[in-house]
Protein backbone atom coordinates (compact mmCIF):
# COMPACT_ATOMS: atom_id res chain seq x y z
CA UNK A 1 0.00 0.00 0.00
CA UNK A 2 1.23 3.37 -1.12
CA UNK A 3 -0.44 6.76 0.07
CA UNK A 4 0.39 9.34 2.41
CA UNK A 5 -1.80 10.45 5.31
CA UNK A 6 -1.77 13.70 7.40
CA UNK A 7 -1.88 13.26 11.08
CA UNK A 8 -3.68 15.96 12.49
CA UNK A 9 -0.70 16.99 15.16
CA UNK A 10 1.32 19.31 16.37
CA UNK A 11 3.25 16.83 18.89
CA UNK A 12 6.67 15.39 17.11
CA UNK A 13 6.92 12.35 19.57
CA UNK A 14 3.35 11.07 18.14
CA UNK A 15 4.29 11.68 14.90
CA UNK A 16 7.55 9.59 15.48
CA UNK A 17 6.00 7.07 16.33
CA UNK A 18 3.09 6.70 14.04
CA UNK A 19 5.57 7.28 11.14
CA UNK A 20 8.14 4.21 12.37
CA UNK A 21 5.00 2.29 12.69
CA UNK A 22 3.30 2.90 9.06
CA UNK A 23 6.23 4.00 7.22
CA UNK A 24 7.76 -0.18 6.49
CA UNK A 25 4.14 -0.77 5.50
CA UNK A 26 4.18 1.96 3.07
CA UNK A 27 2.25 4.41 4.51
CA UNK A 28 4.31 8.01 5.07
CA UNK A 29 2.92 10.56 7.79
CA UNK A 30 2.42 14.21 7.32
CA UNK A 31 2.63 15.82 10.51
CA UNK A 32 0.28 18.47 11.15
CA UNK A 33 3.25 21.15 10.99
CA UNK A 34 4.03 20.73 7.82
CA UNK A 35 0.57 21.57 6.23
CA UNK A 36 0.25 24.44 8.73
CA UNK A 37 -2.71 22.94 10.67
CA UNK A 38 -4.44 25.43 13.13
CA UNK A 39 -4.28 23.91 16.75
CA UNK A 40 -8.13 23.17 17.90
CA UNK A 41 -9.38 23.89 21.52
CA UNK A 42 -10.04 20.32 22.78
CA UNK A 43 -13.46 20.80 24.55
CA UNK A 44 -14.94 17.35 24.36
CA UNK A 45 -15.12 15.02 27.25
CA UNK A 46 -14.23 12.45 25.73
CA UNK A 47 -11.04 11.06 23.86
CA UNK A 48 -13.42 10.29 20.76
CA UNK A 49 -14.61 13.78 21.01
CA UNK A 50 -11.56 15.27 21.40
CA UNK A 51 -10.26 13.23 18.28
CA UNK A 52 -13.54 13.71 16.00
CA UNK A 53 -12.98 17.78 16.85
CA UNK A 54 -9.20 17.58 15.96
CA UNK A 55 -10.33 15.44 12.30
CA UNK A 56 -13.08 17.88 11.21
CA UNK A 57 -11.09 20.59 11.70
CA UNK A 58 -8.62 19.37 9.88
CA UNK A 59 -10.49 18.04 6.75
CA UNK A 60 -12.29 21.05 6.46
CA UNK A 61 -9.31 23.30 6.58
CA UNK A 62 -7.25 20.95 3.79
CA UNK A 63 -10.04 19.56 1.83
CA UNK A 64 -8.79 16.54 2.24
CA UNK A 65 -8.66 13.23 4.21
CA UNK A 66 -7.07 13.39 7.88
CA UNK A 67 -6.36 11.27 10.82
CA UNK A 68 -6.24 12.89 14.34
CA UNK A 69 -5.55 11.36 17.77
CA UNK A 70 -6.77 11.97 21.31
CA UNK A 71 -4.64 9.78 24.05
CA UNK A 72 -4.10 10.12 27.59
CA UNK A 73 -3.43 8.04 30.27
CA UNK A 74 -5.89 7.10 33.19
CA UNK A 75 -5.10 5.93 36.54
CA UNK A 76 -7.46 4.09 38.80
CA UNK A 77 -6.28 5.23 42.03
CA UNK A 78 -7.03 8.65 40.79
CA UNK A 79 -10.29 7.52 39.78
CA UNK A 80 -9.19 7.88 36.15
CA UNK A 81 -7.33 11.05 36.20
CA UNK A 82 -5.86 12.56 34.21
CA UNK A 83 -7.59 10.94 31.45
CA UNK A 84 -8.87 13.11 28.93
CA UNK A 85 -7.11 16.10 30.40
CA UNK A 86 -3.37 14.75 30.76
CA UNK A 87 -1.60 17.21 28.69
CA UNK A 88 -3.46 19.79 30.71
CA UNK A 89 -2.82 17.89 34.30
CA UNK A 90 1.14 18.14 33.92
CA UNK A 91 0.89 22.06 32.54
CA UNK A 92 -1.34 22.44 35.91
CA UNK A 93 1.09 21.05 37.96
CA UNK A 94 4.17 22.72 36.56
CA UNK A 95 5.88 20.37 34.13
CA UNK A 96 6.08 16.34 34.28
CA UNK A 97 8.54 15.75 37.01
CA UNK A 98 6.54 18.16 38.93
CA UNK A 99 3.42 15.68 37.99
CA UNK A 100 5.04 12.52 38.95
CA UNK A 101 6.26 13.61 42.44
CA UNK A 102 2.10 14.41 42.67
CA UNK A 103 1.18 11.17 41.45
CA UNK A 104 3.62 9.52 43.26
CA UNK A 105 2.54 11.09 46.59
CA UNK A 106 -1.14 10.86 45.49
CA UNK A 107 -1.09 7.05 44.89
CA UNK A 108 0.81 5.69 48.34
CA UNK A 109 -2.09 4.11 49.64
CA UNK A 110 -4.24 3.55 46.45
CA UNK A 111 -3.99 1.54 43.11
CA UNK A 112 -1.18 2.38 40.65
CA UNK A 113 -3.02 0.24 38.39
CA UNK A 114 -3.24 2.19 34.88
CA UNK A 115 -3.91 1.97 31.12
CA UNK A 116 -2.94 4.50 27.99
CA UNK A 117 -5.95 5.13 25.65
CA UNK A 118 -5.23 6.15 21.90
CA UNK A 119 -8.74 6.90 20.11
CA UNK A 120 -8.07 7.68 16.49
CA UNK A 121 -9.94 9.24 14.01
CA UNK A 122 -9.47 8.59 9.97
CA UNK A 123 -12.09 11.31 8.63
CA UNK A 124 -12.72 11.79 4.32
CA UNK A 125 -14.91 14.15 5.27
CA UNK A 126 -16.85 16.46 7.32
CA UNK A 127 -19.85 13.58 7.24
CA UNK A 128 -17.69 10.01 6.61
CA UNK A 129 -15.04 9.25 9.22
CA UNK A 130 -14.13 6.11 10.92
CA UNK A 131 -13.10 5.54 15.01
CA UNK A 132 -10.45 3.03 16.48
CA UNK A 133 -9.25 2.56 19.85
CA UNK A 134 -6.00 0.89 21.44
CA UNK A 135 -5.11 0.64 25.12
CA UNK A 136 -1.70 -0.27 27.07
CA UNK A 137 -2.39 -1.93 30.36
CA UNK A 138 0.04 -1.36 33.10
CA UNK A 139 0.68 0.23 36.72
CA UNK A 140 2.43 3.70 37.61
CA UNK A 141 5.87 3.34 39.24
CA UNK A 142 6.85 5.00 42.42
CA UNK A 143 9.46 7.03 41.31
CA UNK A 144 10.05 8.40 37.45
CA UNK A 145 12.90 6.59 35.55
CA UNK A 146 14.19 6.63 32.13
CA UNK A 147 14.26 9.52 29.63
CA UNK A 148 12.62 7.25 26.46
CA UNK A 149 9.22 8.43 24.62
CA UNK A 150 7.71 11.20 26.22
CA UNK A 151 4.84 12.50 28.43
CA UNK A 152 4.54 9.68 31.21
CA UNK A 153 6.29 6.99 30.30
CA UNK A 154 9.07 7.67 32.61
CA UNK A 155 6.36 6.91 35.32
CA UNK A 156 4.69 3.72 33.16
CA UNK A 157 5.61 0.14 33.95
CA UNK A 158 3.91 -2.07 31.14
CA UNK A 159 2.50 -5.64 31.69
CA UNK A 160 4.92 -7.95 31.45
CA UNK A 161 7.65 -5.90 32.02
CA UNK A 162 9.65 -4.93 35.16
CA UNK A 163 11.07 -1.16 34.18
CA UNK A 164 9.07 1.92 32.83
CA UNK A 165 8.60 2.87 29.10
CA UNK A 166 11.16 5.56 30.19
CA UNK A 167 13.67 2.67 30.02
CA UNK A 168 12.13 0.88 26.83
CA UNK A 169 13.49 1.31 23.20
CA UNK A 170 11.20 2.64 20.68
CA UNK A 171 10.60 -0.35 18.81
CA UNK A 172 9.60 -2.26 21.65
CA UNK A 173 6.89 0.42 22.57
CA UNK A 174 6.02 0.55 19.49
CA UNK A 175 5.37 -3.12 19.37
CA UNK A 176 2.96 -2.92 22.74
CA UNK A 177 1.52 0.85 22.70
CA UNK A 178 -2.02 2.00 22.45
CA UNK A 179 -0.90 4.16 19.25
CA UNK A 180 0.46 1.00 17.65
CA UNK A 181 -2.51 -1.14 17.89
CA UNK A 182 -5.02 2.13 17.06
CA UNK A 183 -2.77 3.02 14.01
CA UNK A 184 -3.13 -1.33 13.00
CA UNK A 185 -6.57 -1.11 12.74
CA UNK A 186 -6.23 1.96 10.54
CA UNK A 187 -3.43 0.34 8.54
CA UNK A 188 -6.04 -2.72 8.41
CA UNK A 189 -8.82 -0.49 7.02
CA UNK A 190 -6.90 1.41 4.81
CA UNK A 191 -5.60 -1.59 2.90
CA UNK A 192 -9.15 -3.30 2.50
CA UNK A 193 -10.07 0.15 0.53
CA UNK A 194 -6.95 0.24 -1.38
P1 LIG B 1 -3.27 14.90 23.17
O1 LIG B 1 -2.17 15.44 22.32
O2 LIG B 1 -4.37 15.85 23.44
O3 LIG B 1 -3.77 13.57 22.64
O4 LIG B 1 -2.65 14.66 24.60
C1 LIG B 1 -2.04 13.48 24.91
C2 LIG B 1 -1.33 13.59 26.25
O5 LIG B 1 -1.50 12.32 26.91
C3 LIG B 1 0.16 13.78 26.06
O6 LIG B 1 0.53 15.14 26.07
C4 LIG B 1 0.72 13.00 27.25
O7 LIG B 1 0.64 13.77 28.42
C5 LIG B 1 -0.27 11.83 27.39
N1 LIG B 1 0.12 10.69 26.53
C6 LIG B 1 -0.58 10.18 25.48
N2 LIG B 1 0.08 9.16 24.91
C7 LIG B 1 1.23 9.05 25.58
C8 LIG B 1 2.34 8.17 25.43
O8 LIG B 1 2.43 7.31 24.53
N3 LIG B 1 3.32 8.34 26.33
C9 LIG B 1 3.26 9.27 27.33
N4 LIG B 1 2.27 10.13 27.49
C10 LIG B 1 1.25 10.01 26.62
Amino acid sequence: MRRAIIFATHNTHKVEEVSAILSPLGVQIIGGDECNLPDVEETGKTFEENALIKALAGVKFLGRPVLAEDAGLSIEGLDGAPGVYSARFAQLHGGYPETFEYIAGALKDKSKKAYYTSVMVLAFSETEYYVFKGYMHGQMAESPSGTNGFGYDPMFIPDGFDMTLGNIDAETKNKISHRSKAIQQVYDFLATRE
